[in-house]
């Protein structure tokens, strides 16, 4: 029986980072996937093919309806050939994950292609195509993430009523997609078909869109998305969802009461996603898990039994792939014996329709309700030359800061290349900088970040230059 010093069931962005931080560190390593790809859902299904068909989609949006502005004409139509860019989705899905192929391999950790299940706290089975094999691990993490959930009355048929994972290989663009859910992963793929053609409507269940993110992303967000035709629905909780033949038939009550249907030819449950740990036999170990099926774990993510630990999408926390890969780190180093610290406050939150939206720290409501005394410096990206150059003119960026000390204490932004701008005020925050320290930082010019200088001179004492 093949010994390790640590075992790893799953191979998303927790799994494998997790997995070459222990090599990294000496420890002898297995991987244990069940699927023939490595990566888990970021890359096979979640972070990298919606963003590459996010990419190709802005690129035919652009084509269709701003190239004429800026003197490039295209003879003859402009068309979507949906085939190719699933293709290509593909082709840059195959690549990342036989990068992460090459990466095991070249920090020598043995992978395991089959279903890991425990067999007690220290054996693992694996299922594989050809039979059964079990090692033995004197640690074990557990990093087998999370699927997509629903409402207990939807038939998800995987054809017409689907998850984000039928929605990145659709074979035509939907007439009208109804997408239940106006969180990340429905918007940025009912942005992606809009701009393919499609009609698309989001029903939310909330009073607005991306609910957990500060209120000003929320309207910013929904201001520009109403002006892109993608109607929302909001304050409506959906009651069934029915397929007749190509039809699907969503009934919504709105806020007061009243029913209301939408017909369309393709239904978008993203509604959340649930740990996943099916097959996993977390009992035959003496695993726990929570009321809610996440593996419970305490600050070390160390399970209830002492050599088991458990990251990413199945534990508690922000369902996020570079959270997942904070959390592997830490494992790896605690295993180790280093004293590693993750500062949840500080993994920042990015949706990435067009413009952009992103988050560190805490937001206005949380400060309210917190009690905190803080101020706002905020300031418009229409207002940068930048933005007007490339004519991405909506959005801004909001500092949130204490009233007495200065201390950043939360930063929200919408815009273009705001997912690479947070990074940011990431730094700022995690090296707790005032709103002065970034108004007196050289940003260059002309960027986009110079709206975080500005915010950053909005909120000490009201200076904004350009404004
Ligand atoms: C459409 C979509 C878009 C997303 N976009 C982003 C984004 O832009 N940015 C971001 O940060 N996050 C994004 N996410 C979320 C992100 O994908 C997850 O947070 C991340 O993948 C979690 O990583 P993980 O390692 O915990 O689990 P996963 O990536 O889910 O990996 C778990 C792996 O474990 C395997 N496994 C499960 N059980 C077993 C078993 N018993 N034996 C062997 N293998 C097993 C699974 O097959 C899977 O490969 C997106 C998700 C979706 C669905």
């Amino acid at each position: 029986m093949n010994q390790y010093d640590v075992a790893i069931i799953g191979s998303g962005p927790g799994g494998y980072v997790a997995a070459i931080r222990c090599a990294q560190l000496g420890m002898k390593t297995a991987i244990i996937e069940k699927y023939s790809t490595l990566g888990g859902t970021c890359l096979n299904v979640g972070c990298i093919p919606s963003k590459a068909l996010l990419d190709s989609s802005h690129h035919y949006e652009d084509a269709v309806k701003h190239f004429e502005e800026h003197g490039i004409e295209i003879p003859g139509e402009i068309k979507v050939n949906l085939e190719q860019m699933i293709a290509r989705k593909q082709g840059v899905v195959d690549q990342t994950t036989k990068g992460i192929e090459f990466l095991m391999s070249k920090n020598k950790i043995d992978v395991y292609q089959g279903v890991g299940s425990f067999k007690d706290a220290t054996h693992v089975n694996i299922t594989k195509e050809d039979g059964e094999e079990t090692i033995e691990a004197k640690n074990i993490i557990i990093a087998t993430g999370s699927k997509p959930s629903s409402l207990p009355f939807i038939n998800i048929d995987k054809e017409r009523i689907i998850t984000s994972t039928e929605a990145l290989k659709l074979k035509e663009i939907p007439k009208h997609l109804i997408v239940i859910g106006g969180g990340v992963i429905g918007l940025e793929l009912g942005q992606v078909y809009k701009r393919l053609g499609a009609e698309v409507s989001v029903v939310e269940f909330m009073d607005r869109i991306i609910p957990g993110m500060d209120g000003a992303l929320s309207k910013e967000l929904a201001k520009v998305m109403k002006k892109q035709k993608v109607k929302l629905n909001l304050s409506h909780k959906v009651k069934s969802v029915e397929r007749k033949g190509d039809e699907v038939i969503v009934k919504a009550d709105d806020k007061k009461g009243n029913e209301v249907t939408l017909t369309g030819d393709y239904c978008l449950v993203s509604v959340g996603r649930k740990p996943y740990t099916e097959g996993l036999n977390a009992e035959a170990a003496g695993v726990k898990l929570d009321d809610r099926g996440r593996v419970e774990v305490n600050e070390h993510l160390q399970t209830n039994v002492s050599n088991i630990y458990a990251i990413g999408d199945v534990v508690k926390g922000a369902m996020l792939a570079h959270k997942a890969e904070e959390e592997g780190t830490l494992v790896a180093e605690i295993l180790a014996g280093q004293k590693p610290h993750i500062d949840y406050n500080l993994i920042p939150g990015v949706v990435y329709t067009w413009p952009e939206v992103a988050a560190v720290g805490k937001t206005e409501e949380q400060l309210k309700e917190e009690g905190v005394d803080y101020k706002v410096g905020q300031f418009p990206m229409r207002a940068l030359g930048r933005a007007r150059a490339s004519m991405d003119i909506d959005g801004f960026v909001k500092i949130l800061a204490d009233k007495d000390t200065d201390e950043v204490l939360g930063v929200h932004m919408i815009g273009a290349r705001c997912a690479d701008l947070i990074a940011e005020g990431v730094t700022a925050m995690e090296f707790r900088a005032s709103a002065e320290d970034i108004s007196r930082m050289s940003h260059a010019h002309p960027t986009f970040a110079e709206a975080v200088k500005e915010a950053a001179l909005a909120a000490t004492d009201d200076r904004a230059l350009h404004i």
